[in-house]
């Protein structure tokens, strides 16, 4: 893929006159809308520099650039996943801190235990680091799966703190888990397809250990947000409520209803509307007291993950929620006791298996510009009279368009594009009178669209000729391997740059990264005026000889494990970063990422045997006189640097 880096401006979106107006940290705030989805972890500082904030906005606060000119001078490579500890404990503390008050205030009768799901984010410093912060307020871990168990055995150790098992399981994961209980942990096994009770009981009775069971209801109450089939009669876990009841008096018949402790649900992650999540615990709470009356006496009711996070700060999306995580706490508590109370069942320890909510804000991924692909607008010539009859006709609309008739010269503007490709390879058209009609279609659809902006009647037209009109950003980073949701579900990220925001954004760009996939890209951003979707960003132009970064914020959450080695671009370095009270930080800990050799060990290429071949190649040529020695050597040397070297690009600045 070849990158330009052209300079030339285009006047007619870049307002000239607009650009000299005053322009300041706290108008690139509101552009952005910072100070909705940054949720008292980020803001613009008056150097126009990004800043993150732990501890929440009176906290300590470290310049977002100045740590990554920093980071660079030690050898760390943009891109880089930037990891904040501090974020992760202010998360613990919050989600903890809402589920004491609404406990306190309900004066309800039992504790909330929280546990971290693995999947969310499985890299070993942060699970450590949910665990150490998590040792005051017990909370313990969830594995979907025996991996994922394995990890928890070896890491959890918090007295008291759960382990919760979910996911598929065989004998082996089964054992696993009754075993642990030996080791003091406190493991419960959810059986989430009715064919693992009995394996459960059996093997209980072969190790002669009491398991702890639980049982995952699906429930009928719909649910919402992007992940909404994942709940209901049909999902893939959770038993009936026939199961539910079989499994009961299974229970009774084996002597064995006192290990039933806990009653399980989930209904899909980062749920927008309280209203689901509230109408889902009701249903819950009543399957809860049904089992209670049954005569399990149950210590625990679990209501999963779906805590969602304001990724753009509207309110109103599904990248959006309509709570906060108080009124979460309160509806989650309140509603359990109202239940429980009218049926007199005692309160149950609220478990809850919030992972995005506790670790999405606390990883950004900083990569740097490479260069762009600028429209380009030329001030329009009238034709002259040589020129085509396709050349008039753009000139004609170009002349005759105005607001009220803008529908109309649309439609011919768009089939008119179309008739140059056209009469282009009918050859009819010449190189030189395309150049003409295509400068031309430029300079209409840019005059179309100061005409559509803010009309009613053109809103359409604003929308496609905006998309039509922004530049392309070539980026230092893949898609696939940092952001894969934005990829596979559409799901918007805050993108914006951490620098230059005392400066007014005077071009608007999609971002393309540096793999050959057209799905390569970024090209939703957060409109913080509307509250909706916009299909470009807001940017600056490249200044020569400086670099350009942009930040994704608030990735914590599923990307890393998700992501994926397409084109081989491996893992970015991370470094983890904690702040001290007095402005400075210190780098806990720098996870190299993949060098060339790593991503290509993957799929069996060893560097050996690569530069093998390349040297018996290298002789050959050598042999045959195609290649000098010295520039064998020189092969040899490229290739086997290449080999250790990062597989991003370089910054060529
Ligand atoms: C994925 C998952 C979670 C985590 O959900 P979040 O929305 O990230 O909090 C919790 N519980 C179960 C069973 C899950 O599968």
């Amino acid at each position: 893929m070849e990158i330009t880096k052209s300079s030339i401006s285009t006047p007619a979106i870049k307002n000239n006159e607009k650009n000299h107006e005053e322009w300041n940290s706290r108008k690139s705030a509101e552009l952005y809308g910072i100070n909705y989805w940054g949720s008292q972890y980020f803001r613009i500082n008056e150097q126009g520099h990004v800043e993150v904030t732990p501890a929440g906005l009176n906290g300590p606060a470290l310049d977002l650039f100045h740590l990554v000119e920093d980071l660079k001078e030690r050898g760390i490579r943009v891109p880089i996943l930037l990891r904040f500890p501090d974020i992760v404990k202010s998360r613990v503390e919050l989600l903890n801190g809402c589920f004491a008050k609404a406990i306190e205030e309900n004066k309800y009768t039992a504790k909330f235990c929280g546990v971290y799901p693995i999947k969310v984010n499985q890299q070993r410093h942060l699970v450590e680091e949910i665990v150490e912060f998590g040792q005051n307020h017990a909370i313990g871990l969830e594995a979907g799966s025996k991996p994922e168990l394995m990890i928890c055995l070896a890491m959890m150790d918090t007295k008291g703190a759960l382990i919760i098992c979910n996911g598929f399981k065989d004998e082996d994961y089964i054992e696993m888990a009754l075993i642990s209980q030996k080791l003091g942990r406190n493991t419960l096994i959810v059986v989430d397809r009715y064919s693992e009770l009995k394996t459960i009981i059996d093997a209980g009775k072969r190790l002669d250990i009491r398991p702890k069971i639980g049982f995952r209801t699906k429930l009928n109450t719909p649910s919402s947000g992007r992940w909404a089939e994942t709940a209901g009669a049909k999902s893939k876990f959770g038993l009936t409520p026939s199961e539910i009841v079989r499994g009961v008096e299974y229970l009774r018949a084996e002597n064995s209803l006192d290990c039933l402790e806990l009653l399980h649900f989930h209904i899909g992650s980062q749920i927008p509307s309280i209203q689901s999540i509230k109408a889902a615990i009701k249903e819950g709470a009543r399957v809860y007291t049904e089992l209670y009356a049954m005569g399990a006496q149950l210590k625990y009711i679990d209501v999963g993950g779906g805590l969602g996070i304001d990724y753009d700060g509207s309110g109103k999306s599904d990248s959006s929620t309509n709570y906060s995580e108080q009124e979460y706490a309160n509806d989650i508590v309140a509603t359990l006791q109202s239940i429980c109370d009218e049926k007199h069942v005692p309160h149950p320890n609220i478990v809850s298996e919030s992972g995005r909510a506790l670790v999405a804000h606390s990883s950004l991924l900083v990569f740097d510009v490479l260069g762009t692909n600028e429209v380009q607008i030329q001030v329009p010539q009238p034709p002259l009279e040589k020129d085509s009859r396709l050349v008039y006709d753009f000139w004609e609309i170009y002349r005759n368009v105005s607001r009220e008739n803008i529908n109309e010269y649309y439609n011919d503007l768009i089939e008119k594009r179309r008739d140059i490709l056209q009469l282009f390879t009918y050859g009819v058209l010449s190189l030189d009178q395309r150049a003409k009609a295509e400068d031309l279609f430029w300079a209409t659809a840019t005059k179309m669209m100061s005409f559509a902006k803010n009309n009613k009647d053109a809103e359409d037209i604003y929308y496609a000729l905006e998309l039509e009109l922004s530049d392309t950003y070539f980026c230092n980073f893949s898609v696939f391997q940092s952001l894969p949701d934005s990829w596979a579900l559409n799901q918007v990220f805050p993108v914006i740059p951490i620098h230059r925001l005392n400066e007014k954004p005077d071009r608007r760009a999609t971002l393309v990264d540096l793999t050959c996939d057209s799905d390569g890209h970024l090209s939703r951003f957060i409109d913080a005026e509307s509250g909706g979707e916009q299909n470009y960003l807001e940017i600056h132009s490249l200044t020569p000889n400086q670099c350009y970064f942009l930040g994704v914020f608030i990735s914590g959450a599923y990307q890393e494990i998700l992501g994926d080695m397409h084109n081989l671009f491996g893992d970015t370095d991370t470094v983890h970063i904690t702040l001290t009270d007095h402005g400075t930080y210190k780098v806990e800990h720098v996870v190299e990422g993949d060098s060339v050799r790593d991503v290509l060990a993957y799929v069996e290429y060893q560097k050996s045997e690569l530069l093998e071949l390349v040297r018996k190649s290298a002789e050959q040529g050598i042999a045959g006189g195609s290649i000098s020695r010295s520039e064998a050597r020189l092969l040899l040397e490229l290739y086997e640097k290449g080999l250790n070297a990062y597989t991003y690009l370089r910054e060529n600045i």
